[in-house]
């Protein structure tokens, strides 16, 4: 069939270059009537019924995938070594990729010679960090019905393994729930399916509508930042977790690469690591053939507590407002900088715009001016789009890495070129 037609991500691919094209026209003729009722009206009714989509699934398909995961894993041993791998694998990646952020924009040196003259701040506000204990308390819920019904991922997490376990330990008496979710299981990788076949029309939509609203000239007063920030994000996507993809697991990181461009596409798109949990966890199991037992678990843990991009736009970012205010914050500033945004990057969810909350955060953290923030406001949904692909991207590597060293990958289906598209 594939032959035929266009396959879907080809499809979603053209539409997302149809989207920038007409964006980017559609900012230019600058008229009422469009940013109205087309980009402000139409499409963005559609681009956000289809963001709405893909989070209906999210919950119900972390809670069934993870139970048959946990079930599926059978053993608690092993449970607790993919947890502990996944987690020290997600911290590391975060901080080489705030670390790399960070040494890069100090040789670059982004914001020299700016000034915060004439910038609008009124619309910064600080938010508190948390402590690294009230981070870890709030994993557990008081409420598993509330976790549920407002998307607590960690709560959620947490709280399926532990019924999961349960479940296990009761053995015989599990057979018919254990039956049901998997099935359940099922019937969410079909929507899923039925999602994802609109997928061009929703993503043309997102995509036209944010490069009509983001105007190039908001690039301009800040290029030296965005050119910083894209630089340090793309490299740390080709080259820092591709090296670590290959180092720990002997994958071939080309492969990885063309497996996971749909997630990152739909990453781009909405913005939000939890929107793309439905279309990542696709990707890594069935395109990459990672054993649902470890990727129902690393993938929703990867997008609430992993964020490499993130990462590296506070470590962008800091240098920069730093040498625009003339700070230097010494080692000791950039050493809590990087402490500071690996645990922010833990507490915080992917959802849109997280990043800039983390980084009043972090700014408050090192002393620097919040209101610095304003300057970076314009560009930051574009540099968010592609810092979300980069976290979903460090999400899949540590789950593909995982998955190989617990020999729950199939390395037929990784090699396999059509793995994956038969919906496609
Ligand atoms: N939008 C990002 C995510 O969902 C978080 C952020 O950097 O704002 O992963």
């Amino acid at each position: 069939m594939a032959s035929k037609r266009m396959s879907l991500t080809t499809q979603i691919m053209t539409a997302m270059g149809a989207g920038i094209v007409l964006g980017v026209i559609f900012n230019q003729i600058g008229s009422d009537f469009i940013s109205t009722y087309i980009t402000g009206g139409l499409l963005a009714m559609i681009g956000k019924m289809f963001v709405n989509a893909l989070k209906m699934l999210v919950v119900p398909l972390v809670f069934f995938s993870l139970i048959c995961g946990v079930t599926g894993i059978g053993d608690i041993r092993v449970l607790g070594r993919v947890g502990g791998k996944s987690f020290a694998l997600y911290i590391m990646t975060t901080a080489i990729a705030i670390a790399i952020a960070i040494l890069i924009a100090k040789i670059v040196g982004p914001g020299n010679g700016f000034t915060m003259d004439g910038v609008d701040t009124s619309g910064v506000t600080a938010k508190e960090a948390p402590s690294v204990w009230d981070v870890f308390a709030g994993i557990v819920p008081t409420n598993p019905v509330q976790a549920f019904a407002s998307g607590e991922m960690l709560q959620i997490i947490f709280y399926t393994i532990i019924l999961g376990v349960a479940v296990l330990m009761l053995g015989e008496k599990s057979k018919a729930f254990v039956a049901g979710c998997e099935y359940m299981n099922e019937v969410m990788m079909k929507i899923v399916s039925i999602v994802m076949a609109f997928a061009p029309i929703g993503v043309f939509c997102l995509i036209t509508k944010t490069f009509a609203e983001q105007g190039i000239d908001l690039f301009l007063p800040v290029l030296t930042y965005v050119l910083t920030l894209t630089g340090a994000l793309f490299l740390h996507l080709f080259v820092t977790l591709m090296i670590i993809l290959k180092v720990f697991s002997g994958l071939n990181p080309i492969t990885f690469m063309k497996k996971i461009r749909p997630a990152q596409i739909f990453a781009f798109s909405t913005a939000s690591s939890n929107a793309t949990i439905p279309v990542t966890l696709r990707c890594v199991t069935e395109r990459m053939g990672a054993k649902n037992s470890v990727a129902s678990f690393c993938i929703p843990f990867g997008a609430t507590i992993n964020m490499d991009g993130t990462a590296i736009m506070q470590g962008v970012a800091t240098v920069f407002l730093a040498n625009v205010y003339g700070i230097d914050l010494g080692l000791g500033g950039y050493l809590t900088v990087i402490a500071m945004a690996v645990l922010a990057s833990i507490g915080t969810a992917g959802v849109p715009g997280v990043g800039l909350v983390m980084l009043t955060m972090v700014l408050g953290q090192v002393g620097l001016p919040i209101e610095g923030i304003a300057l970076i406001l314009g560009v930051d949904r574009l540099m968010d789009m592609i810092r979300t692909a980069v976290n979903i991207t460090g999400d899949a590597v540590v789950t593909t890495i995982v998955a190989k060293t617990e020999g729950q990958l199939d390395m037929a289906t990784y090699e396999n070129p059509l793995a994956g598209t038969a919906d496609d």
